[in-house]
């Protein structure tokens, strides 16, 4: 089976048809459900969409994804199909419309292969928190794939489909990219339309795409992004357009900083150090950058994110939506139990944080207190994109650990030390698969540019490593 869409285009201008390919990835995914990367393949609407591409394909009218074979994380809504953040809370139900995303890739003739495992409500950086049990990575099924979408970026790394969809409120693309070698793009927060998300935390979260290439994610990306009327907070700036051509000579500032700290692998700074090395003998000007606020930066998106998540989970009370207990009497044991018995234990830890720091009392010391935090955070990262085309940096400070190995959730908040900056300040960001440690595992390297330079950030990248 063609790896990327490239070689599955190629594949079709030979004669290859889209129904053949995706039968091939309905059976790589079967062959390799010990990863538990997937929650559910969806062969029925697959091979339909599959056979409407190839007629097309023959009538010479098809759209740009013909030929793509893509999974969809299972927390982005597809109409008539299940949809469950891996949670028992939704277990069993069912989408009443699709994500505006979708809609797009299916209109460019993408084929949805299935909806892939990930932690419940995209809270986690291991993919240990689905009430459907973890992913493997399919690099080395001793480890994890990173989380949230662990599932998605285990679909592209094991070759069973082309892309797919992951969705990032603090890192939740890039870092399972790193860890499984593949590219994971978050972009701009608004160029993506978040309707048909299950929002975790509405300010941060973004739809992106995880792939073997650059120009891979490029081309889905293209598909998606574009103001869409039922998302308020997209952008109706006008797309820049996309141009893979190399972007010339640039200014690029990594974060010397982060790199000293505790708990940093020697190894994957040593690798950051050569690629800028690299870029320097190559004419880009290579500056180091103070990380603005890098301690708070975790902090805040946690006290943010938890708070919003509070907020956006009320809905999932037994009633309006999601499980019900069937033990409940009366309106208040209903919610009380249905939430008890639905949601896993990290997103309760999260509704119970985010609940404490809107709570009155508290709320000026720490929801008001992180919102400007966030603010000057990011006066001071748009400050240095005057002088910075891009920054550079570690993904991730180590490669992927073992099934159970970090168990303190603080600890596990620390995987995204390097990611969340985007989220706070809405960046587009991405991480490419540019080391491999002498433990056999993959790392990533994360570029961010300013907002709305997504088409800039997907050149240099494309062309830069
Ligand atoms: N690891 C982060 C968290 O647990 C990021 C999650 C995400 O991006 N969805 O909140």
């Amino acid at each position: 089976m063609a790896k990327t869409f490239s070689e599955a285009r190629a594949a079709l201008a030979q004669g290859h048809s889209v129904v053949a390919g995706t039968q091939a990835a309905l059976a790589a995914a079967e062959a390799q459900q010990d990863l538990n990367a997937f929650l559910e393949l969806f062969p029925h609407s697959a091979l339909e969409q599959a056979a409407r591409v190839d007629a097309r394909l023959k009538a010479g009218d098809a759209g740009p994804l013909a030929g793509l074979v893509l999974s969809i994380k299972d927390n982005i809504c597809y109409k008539d199909h299940k949809v469950s953040a891996a949670s028992r809370m939704l277990q069993d139900f069912t989408s009443l419309y699709s994500a505006t995303v979708v809609e797009r890739l299916l209109a460019a003739d993408a084929v949805i292969l299935g909806r892939t495992n990930c932690d419940e409500f995209a809270m986690g950086s291991s993919n240990e928190n689905s009430a459907y049990g973890p992913v493997k990575n399919p690099l080395n099924t001793s480890v994890v794939p990173g989380g949230s979408s662990g599932g998605a970026a285990a679909s592209v790394a094991a070759g069973i489909v082309h892309a797919a969809l992951g969705s990032d409120t603090g890192g939740s693309i890039r870092q399972p990219a790193s860890f499984t070698g593949t590219v994971g793009f978050k972009p701009t927060y608004g160029r993506v339309s978040r309707y048909g998300l299950i929002a975790f935390a509405s300010s941060f979260d973004q739809i992106g795409p995880f792939a073997h290439t650059v120009a891979d994610a490029a081309a889905l990306y293209q598909v998606m992004a574009g103001a869409d009327p039922r998302d308020s907070t997209t952008s109706r700036k006008a797309l820049e357009p996309l141009d893979l051509a190399h972007p010339g000579k640039l200014r690029i500032g990594y974060f010397h900083e982060g790199l000293e700290r505790a708990g940093m692998d020697p190894e994957v700074v040593a690798h950051l150090h050569a690629q800028l090395d690299r870029l320097r003998a190559e004419g880009h000007t290579v500056e180091a950058v103070e990380v603005p606020l890098l301690d708070h930066q975790v902090p805040t998106y946690y006290i943010l994110a938890t708070a919003e998540a509070s907020s956006n989970l009320a809905r999932f009370d037994g009633i309006h939506f999601g499980h019900r207990s069937a033990k409940a009497q009366g309106v208040e044991e209903t919610y009380r139990l249905s939430r008890s018995e639905g949601f896993g234990p990290e997103v309760k830890r999260r509704i119970l944080l985010g609940t404490f720091v809107l709570s009155a009392g508290y709320y000026d010391a720490y929801y008001a207190q992180a919102q400007r935090v966030r603010r000057i955070l990011r006066n001071k990262t748009l400050e240095a994109f005057e002088r910075f085309d891009l920054l550079l940096g570690p993904t991730c400070p180590t490669t992927a650990f073992a099934h159970g190995a970090v168990t303190d959730p603080v600890a596990m908040y620390l995987q995204d030390i390097f990611t969340v900056q985007a989220n706070l300040v809405g960046t587009p960001s991405i991480s490419l698969p540019t080391g491999t440690h002498s433990n056999g595992l993959p790392f990533g390297l994360q570029l961010m540019a300013a907002p709305f330079a997504d088409a800039r950030l997907l050149a240099a990248a494309h062309n830069l490593f």
